[in-house]
């Protein structure tokens, strides 16, 4: 043992670290462990881990925090040691699966990863070469790794990517990229004076750990914090200031902050002159006057002089006097004021992205922009390495994800799928779901189901999940991967104002190889046929083009053996001996090499104090072409390389006029001039779009529970045992009113449907406003010995045409299983799932879905039971019709389908842009 206390083993002891045994206790026996770093796969933020595996037994013991991972520290929630529970499950799928009789009837086969790669590299192939690309498909919930599934799809030549983006972070996404061409803040709270969150982020926000100490540090360096929340969230609570917005009008008190800093001219002058595009927003707006900034400034206030603190007020309930102070608060702070916005207020309203947008436009006023403590563009902070070989962009246009309707969305269409394949806009031959479950997790999931038991427009789904989800019911194949510490994966996330790179690695296989035991792959060490993607990839890419003569064969051989199929280590370490700076070196340093060390260490920091990226000088290149009118530098083959600011060329912004767009000639250019310059426009949740009389609230459905993780928290039997319902929270004004207490059962009618729960009562919640969180409600239809029994309460499903009732038959229940905790699960909740109720509402810009719902709540009907879900499909398709109305479809300018400067994933040809003939 180490003398005296430390807060984690010290390094050189990784490969021998001995402790007391914690189930002998108080008898002091020893046991030791082999540490072994791999990355939290619970969220988006991808922590360091320490698996201890017992040297002995060769058994992973328990993850703890790594402390070398520099943007977790060692640190970790709730969500990271419970990786325990969720390798350990009795419940998890441990092998290949094949549906037997009707999709969706639950009766399945064991069969070989060999079977099922025969299969489907054989229909693959099929659509490859007779031309129908289009008809691949692969659908990612949490994607946990950098680039390489992408690079697969790239060498596939297909557009296949689809994600769950647009059910999450597309408004925030919208709203930064139309300021900067980056569509995610990075803001520095650790030296921020001021912070700004519209969300519940210190508890569970995006990069919910890392930022949250990282904002916690800001507070003890004196930062005041400002929450903006309908809900009192465990943030709010911490929060100087909490204001509890009414939905959707979060917008209207940013731009009144906006109009404070201008009439008092309490903004960064010098900034806004160098960096933002006020020429376009005068030569747009005020042909006639002088272009000069001081004109520029004068229109400015004119502009967002109709947002006064008392107009916000009135929308949002934020007394005006508190706007202003905040908006002192603000400028006071100048280049050290951080802000966030992910999901909350961007992914729950129509013009939801205009509130990221509204926010960043305080970010640019003060000039807090890639500044300490300020907010800084994500890919300042984001290191992404090449790997060996790059595949040429595809040729390929996917409408399925990228319809004509949403030519500025962010990103793909996703939610709107079953919608497309039932209106016999195309078909599917192969559909990946992986750790993916639209029926759960996205809205309108009965249509979901009705899409995925059809044949006839999904031909093959595969479920690449680690556990079994709504959705893998659905699927032909149910193919275990591994969970976070079972898998290889490379990740890079901006937590802070630096660079870095973490690796997760199959903890027991790198413990095998630390043993001296070779593996042939993950299989051999992960539990079952339990198999990283990584190798399934592989091996998938060489059987769909076993000569070569696709071009995709040659991206998955060995770039140190000509014409050998590629290992993980071979793709690994390519990366890291050619890719990562500094790596080579600070491996060599230890006597390693650079993929040992990334073994050992599990991350690798690159940078450090990562701040004003965009005024690094850049040189001007031979034949370059500067723009008369934006001074925009472009190379000979027209590639954006600057903008020259002042008589300089500086990196600037990937924008059209490499700066911030005040003004966004794109918005103007597609159709929505109106919206050009950040604006203020109701919600379709606006109290003016509600009637209070008939007992119509906002709902706000998507607030997250810091201990659950949507599908994946499911197994993980410490996580269900803290959390395991989801109340609506109702104010004791609306209570009142409604006659309905705490555990009075309520049914909750959306535009489609209705689900019935009980109720909270709490002033937590503003009043108006009902809230209940997305993390509950799994269910399951079948009994089968090994289905989230953790968790999910057993249904039937009653179907009539279009019309359906969920009723719950079972809570959760103890169960027999090998884990005798199974046996004393004490709670019988499982929480309601509302998703099933909500339709589909596509913002017509961002693309996101407006998760808000306007509802009407009564007390339970005799005969309602807790659980309860009705819905009626056709409605919902119905509502799907109304929201593509609101729409505006390409082509834009040049007949493209996109702009092509909008970031995209997978950017196809610039050929593929261009829409044909109608
Ligand atoms: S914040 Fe929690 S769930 Fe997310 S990666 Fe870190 S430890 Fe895992």
């Amino acid at each position: 043992m180490q003398p005296g206390l430390a807060a984690y083993p010290p390094r050189e002891s990784w490969d021998n670290w001995t402790e007391y045994e914690s189930r002998d206790w108080p008898n002091r026996k020893e046991r030791s462990y082999a540490l072994i770093p791999t990355s939290c796969f619970n969220c988006e933020s991808a922590c360091g881990l320490l698996a201890y595996v017992d040297l002995e037994t060769g058994v992973i013991r328990k993850f703890e925090g790594n402390p070398l991972h520099p943007g977790s520290r060692g640190r970790n929630c709730a969500k990271g040691p419970a990786t325990l529970n969720q390798i350990q499950d009795p419940d998890r799928i441990l092998y290949p699966l094949k549906r037997v009789g009707a999709r969706g009837a639950g009766k399945w086969e064991r069969v070989s990863w060999d079977d099922v790669l025969d299969d489907l590299a054989g229909r693959i192939r099929k659509a490859l070469v007779e031309d129908r690309k289009n008809e691949i498909m692969y659908h990612v919930g949490r994607a946990g790794e950098d680039g390489y599934t992408n690079r697969v799809l790239a060498a596939w030549g297909i557009d296949g990517h689809n994600s769950h983006t647009n059910i999450c972070s597309a408004g925030a996404r919208c709203g930064y990229a139309f300021w900067m061409g980056i569509d995610r803040p990075s803001p520095d709270y650790a030296n921020a004076k001021v912070i700004l969150l519209i969300s519940a982020h210190l508890e569970s926000g995006h990069y919910f750990n890392p930022h949250a100490q990282r904002i916690m540090e800001g507070k003890r360096g004196g930062a005041k914090v400002i929450v903006m929340d309908p809900r009192l969230s465990n943030t709010a609570t911490h929060a100087d200031y909490w204001w509890p917005t009414y939905p959707g009008s979060e917008t209207a008190v940013l731009l009144a902050m906006a109009n404070v800093l201008l009439r008092e001219d309490l903004i960064n002058r010098d900034f806004v002159r160098r960096w933002v595009n006020w020429e376009a927003f005068m030569k747009a707006r005020h042909a006639g006057d002088s272009p000069t900034f001081e004109n520029f400034l004068v229109r400015l206030k004119e502009t967002y002089a109709q947002y006064t603190p008392e107009f916000a007020e009135s929308e949002s309930g934020v007394p005006a006097r508190e706007i202003i102070e905040v908006a002192h608060l603000i400028a006071n702070a100048g280049e050290a004021f951080s802000a966030h916005n992910w999901r909350a207020a961007a992914a729950g309203n129509l013009h939801g992205w205009m509130t990221a947008r509204a926010l960043f436009f305080l970010n640019v006023l003060t000039g807090s922009v890639a500044t300490k403590g300020g907010t800084i563009p994500n890919t300042f902070n984001k290191f992404v390495p090449k790997a060996h070989t790059s595949p040429s962009p595809t040729d390929q246009w996917n409408e399925l994800s990228w319809p004509k309707e949403f030519p500025l969305a962010f990103y793909e269409m996703s939610f709107l799928l079953p919608h497309f394949l039932k209106e016999g806009r195309g078909k599917l031959a192969v559909y990946f779901t992986r750790v993916y479950n639209p029926v759960w997790t996205n809205p309108d999931g009965f249509t979901w189901m009705e899409v995925l038991k059809d044949e006839s427009l999904i031909e093959c789904h595969a479920a690449l999940t680690p556990v079994w989800s709504e959705t893998a019911w659905f699927a032909d194949y149910v193919l275990p991967v591994g969970l976070g510490s079972e898998r290889h994966d490379l990740h890079s996330y901006e937590t802070h104002a630096a660079k870095w790179i973490g690796f997760r690695q199959p903890v027991l296989r790198a413990f095998r190889e630390r043993m001296g035991r070779p593996v042939n792959d993950t299989r051999d060490a992960n539990p079952g046929e339990v198999w990283e993607e990584n190798e399934f990839w592989i091996e998938l890419s060489w059987r769909i083009d076993p000569d070569g003569a696709l071009g995709i064969r040659k991206h998955f051989e060995s770039p140190y053996e000509a014409g050998k199929k590629i290992t993980v280590d071979d793709y690994y370490r390519w990366i890291f001996e050619n890719s990562v700076p500094g790596l080579p070196e600070a491996a060599a340093r230890e006597k390693l090499t650079p993929l040992e060390y990334m073994r050992r260490v599990g991350a690798f920091e690159i940078a450090t104090n990562v701040y004003k990226t965009h005024e690094t000088e850049v040189a001007r290149p031979d034949g370059a072409n500067v723009d008369p009118e934006t001074r925009v530098v472009a190379d000979e083959s027209r590639t954006q390389i600057g903008v020259e600011i002042d008589g300089v060329i500086r990196q600037g912004f990937p924008t059209p006029s490499g700066k911030l767009e005040l003004y966004s000639d794109t918005l103007d250019e597609w159709g929505w001039s109106e919206y050009a310059i950040p604006t203020y426009a109701a919600s379709h949740v606006a109290q003016s779009q509600l009637d209070a009389a008939n007992n119509e609230f906002c709902l706000i459905p998507t607030f997250r529970l810091p201990v659950l993780i949507h599908t994946r928290s499911a197994n993980a039997k410490w996580l269900n045992e803290i959390a395991h319902s989801n109340p609506l929270w109702l104010n004791p004004d609306d209570s009142e009113r409604l006659g309905v207490g705490t555990n009075d059962l309520v049914r909750v009618n959306t535009r489609i449907g209705y689900y019935v729960l009980r109720a909270w009562v709490t002033e937590g919640i503003r009043p108006g406003v009902v809230a209940c969180s997305h993390h509950m409600g799994r269910w399951r239809t079948h009994d089968t010995e090994d289905n989230t029994r953790w968790s999910s309460a057993k249904v039937t499903i009653q179907q009539d045409g279009t019309q359906y009732l969920m009723r719950r038959e079972q809570g959760v229940e103890p169960f027999e299983s090998s884990d005798r905790d199974s046996q004393l699960v004490w709670w019988h909740d499982s929480g309601v799932h509302q998703n099933l109720t909500f339709p589909v509402q596509p913002d017509p810009i961002s693309g996101a879905h407006a998760w808000h719902q306007r509802v009407r709540l009564e007390r339970a009907l005799d005969g309602d039971r807790e659980g309860d879900i009705s819905v009626d499909t056709a409605k919902s398709h119905e509502v799907y019709k109304e929201w593509m109305a609101r729409t505006r479809p390409a082509p834009g300018p040049g007949g493209l389908r996109r702009p092509e400067w909008l970031p995209r994933p997978m950017k196809p040809t610039r050929e593929a842009y261009r829409m044909g003939e109608p």
